[in-house]
């Protein structure tokens, strides 16, 4: 488990679809992880970082971001309407937008910060209640009003059931985004970022491959 072996592990699942490395953007999830386990991921010169709360985010990423000015953190996790503003200030793409109502706050916030993280929209592509996202068969409908809302929208992204096979969620996921002109794919992890690097992934999210095994106490 580590930076190495993961790096070599996309490099050639990118080799077996035919993708150039470049194109898949290795997002490692810090969550719930010790800051020294950070640490020597940081010093390894990894820049591209993903957290699943915002409280938990503001705890750590600003110091860190002293010492790693190029450090760009990316919320993968539900996002509470009140926590829009502090939201958008610190991540650099939020991976959770699944509301209406979320969407707007975004919207009307972006005006006032002047600027706009990357967003993705989730789309619960097994429908399981328990997950957030929109439905698979919302989505065309939603996207099309948030472009009304002059959101700008870089992908779709999902969570798969962990029950299932995930090659059937990551190909959903990438029908949604072609019929809508969408180039990002926020979908893989430590279990399956292989499989969803051979169904066009451009952002996948790595916890315990990188880390280790997440210590929830
Ligand atoms: C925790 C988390 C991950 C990383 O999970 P691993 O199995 O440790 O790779 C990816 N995506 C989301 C949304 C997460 O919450």
């Amino acid at each position: 488990m580590s930076l190495s072996e993961t790096r070599n592990r996309i490099d050639a699942a990118c080799r077996k679809a035919s993708r150039d490395p470049s194109s898949v953007s290795l997002i490692a999830v810090s969550k719930v992880q010790p800051n020294d386990r950070v640490q020597a991921v940081l010093e390894q010169g990894h820049t591209l970082y993903g957290e699943n709360k915002v409280q938990e985010a503001q705890g750590k990423w600003p110091d860190f971001r002293t010492t790693f000015p190029d450090t760009q953190v990316h919320l993968i996790g539900p996002l509470q309407s009140n926590k829009v503003r502090p939201a958008m200030e610190l991540f650099d793409a939020i991976h959770t937008v699944d509301r209406l109502k979320l969407a707007q706050r975004i919207a009307d916030q972006a005006q006032s910060l002047g600027r706009c993280p990357e967003l993705f929209v989730q789309v619960n592509t097994g429908e399981e209640p328990q997950k957030a996202g929109i439905t698979p068969a919302e989505t065309d409908s939603f996207l099309a009003e948030l472009r009304q809302m002059d959101l700008k929208i870089a992908g779709l992204m999902c969570i798969p059931p962990v029950e299932e096979t995930p090659s059937l969620h990551f190909a959903l996921l990438g029908k949604l985004a072609a019929r809508n002109g969408l180039t990002g794919l926020s979908m893989g992890m430590s279990s399956d970022f292989e499989e969803a690097i051979a169904f066009g992934a451009t952002h996948i999210r790595v916890g315990s491959a990188i880390f280790g095994k997440r210590d929830y106490g």
